[in-house]
Formats: structure tokens, sequence, C-alpha cells
């Protein structure tokens, strides 16, 4: 791996990002350094280039959060992987300066027994909600930027079962690769550059943006 790499680097929030050549940066003993081969383009990454969270990040930084790719050095005390290996970056590293995760696109599960709300609009909420029957459970993992009013009256009548559920872990990653790897899930996914990035983030803002873009960067 070269010295420099490109990145996309938000300078102030709120702003377009700039599409610059920076260091490579360098493991601790405890860490890996992982050439990234392509990366989900999340609305969490717009939430942080814009400073929507309560927790503003502190610029200047690289948004990105769901990479996958080969592991290039590996630190000294670094153990699990070695160089060469492919491996996928769970969102969660550290807390602080990140907005939970969030998905533009959004699911609801059709056994209306159960309902999964993974997008961060109101509308997806309200559409998973209808669809649940007596005594369902509502499962809430997206996360709006601003409050939302539960609909109670309702939730009262129809004994919802209404429940908040965050992941990200090591465990939730290796799972979910095993599922991608198994073919028992599919991603509705397309590809798109790092240079598209603030097109791209202009359109998940106006909701044009069906399912996951990945930023291809090999
Ligand atoms: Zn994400």
């Amino acid at each position: 791996m070269g010295n420099s790499m490109k990145a996309a680097v938000v300078h102030e929030l709120g702003k377009p990002l700039g599409l610059e050549e920076v260091p490579v940066p360098q493991p601790n003993e405890n860490q890996v350094l992982v050439r990234i081969a392509a990366t989900g383009i999340c609305h969490t990454d717009l939430h942080a280039a814009k400073g929507d969270c309560p927790v503003k990040p502190q610029t200047p930084f690289i948004p990105g959060h769901e990479g996958v790719g080969t592991v290039a050095a590996v630190g000294r005390a670094a153990r699990g992987v070695k160089e060469g290996d492919r491996v996928g970056i769970p969102w969660l590293h550290t807390a602080r300066g990140h907005c939970p995760h969030s998905r533009t696109g959004w699911e609801t599960l059709s056994g209306a027994h159960g309902a999964l709300v993974t997008a961060e609009s109101p509308k997806a909420f309200e559409q998973a909600f209808d669809r649940l029957r007596s005594r369902g459970t509502m499962a809430l993992v997206g996360l709006p930027p601003r409050k939302m009013s539960p609909p109670i009256f309702d939730m009262v009548l129809k004994r919802i079962t209404s429940r908040g559920s965050i992941f990200g872990t090591r465990q939730d990653l290796d799972e979910a690769l095993a599922f991608a790897g198994s073919g028992s899930v599919s991603a509705h996914f397309s590809w798109n550059s790092l240079e598209s990035l603030n097109d791209i983030f202009a359109r998940m803002e106006d909701g044009k943006i069906d399912g996951r873009i990945v930023a291809n960067l090999q």
C-alpha cells in the first residue's frame, strides 16, 4: 500500500466534501490496516457530514463505516486476522462522534406479527405500524434525527409491543457476513463512485435512493 490514499473529507459540517489524497494511517499495535475495496454510503454518513447528531463530530474527518476490503498490515498485538484476509468493518469502532446506524432503505416483515423499521423516516414507521396485527411487535432500528410521536391511541387498542434494537457489534457483523456468504440474503444495492459522493448525499437527502449505494474503490 502506498503512502497516500483517496478519501472524501468533511472539513466543515454541512458543506460539500472534498475528494483528496490523504496520508494512509498507520495501525497501532492493536489495530489492523484495511485496504477498502467498497463501502456502503449510509444516511449516518450524511448525518455526520451535516452535523445532525446531538454530538457533533470533530472536523476534519472521513465518513464511511460500511467498508469491506483486505487486511494490508497487522499491528503487533492484533489477533484473529492476518495480512491478505478479506474482512468487513463493524460500524461501531468508537461511539464518540458517530450517530448510530440508520439506513436509507426500509423493510417491513410481511408476517404482520412483527415489523422491523430500519429506515429513519417517520413514513416508514407509519407504514410498518399500519401492517401490524393486534399484539404485534414493532422493532425500531433506524434513528430519525427529529422526535417522532408514536400513535399511542392505536398502540393501546392493538396492544402493540415496541422495542428499540441497536446493533453493530463484531458478532452482528460475523453473522451478517455469514448470511450473505451462504446466499441466504441478497442486498438491494447499486454501484457508484466516491467521486459522486456529494451528488449521492443530495439524492439521499431528497429520499431518491432505492436501497444502498456502494462506492467501488477498486
Ligand atoms: Zn450505516
